[in-house]
């Protein structure tokens, strides 16, 4: 069984209202690697010519075309950030930039609804990999890592149907 891993680097920032007294209650930022492990659904043995599982450039041009044009540099809030209420009212132009979790867009937030993401996009292009495990690595020494199934750590409340993190389009939020 193989396994392709992918990192990209991201800007990024946001704030933990559930952490409002400590250093993550003010909006700050953090420069991020998120590593995307993909695997084969049906592993074959190599075929004996071009030996590959698949080839990278397909299996990463979408994923790293969101994190470039949506992720890198968004500012990351949950729905009940009163910066939300804020930038409709006061900038309404840049709400294309908030990336919006559901609760606090805690790392480990953040990292399931990339593996819904990655796993819509993969599954929208007809592709045979799967995506088996998601880290990012928010400080070079903490890294978050999930692996399992997304909806079984975020709740949907108040969110369309399906909500943003599972359509396999270029969206980071339902404002
Ligand atoms: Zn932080």
């Amino acid at each position: 069984m193989f396994t392709l891993a992918f990192t990209r680097r991201f800007s990024m920032s946001h704030r933990l209202l559930a952490l409002y007294d400590g250093p993550c209650g003010i909006p700050h930022g953090h420069n991020e690697y998120v590593t995307v492990k993909l695997a084969s659904r049906h592993p074959a043995p190599l075929d004996g010519e071009g030996n590959l599982v698949a080839p990278f450039h397909e299996a990463k041009q979408r994923w790293h075309a969101w994190i470039d044009k949506r992720v890198d540099h968004s500012l990351q809030l949950g729905p009940s950030d009163p910066l939300l209420t804020y930038f409709r009212e006061q900038e309404p132009a840049q709400l294309h930039r908030i990336l919006v979790t559901p609760g606090d867009p805690s790392t480990e937030a953040l990292a399931a609804c990339f593996m819904a993401k990655v796993s819509a996009l993969l599954a929208d292009q007809g592709s045979d990999l799967t995506c088996t495990e998601v880290a990012i690595q928010e400080t070079p020494t903490n890294t978050v890592a999930f692996h399992g199934h997304p909806d079984a750590v975020l709740t949907t409340n108040g969110f369309p149907d399906p909500p943003w993190w599972q359509r396999p389009d270029d969206s980071i939020n339902d404002l």
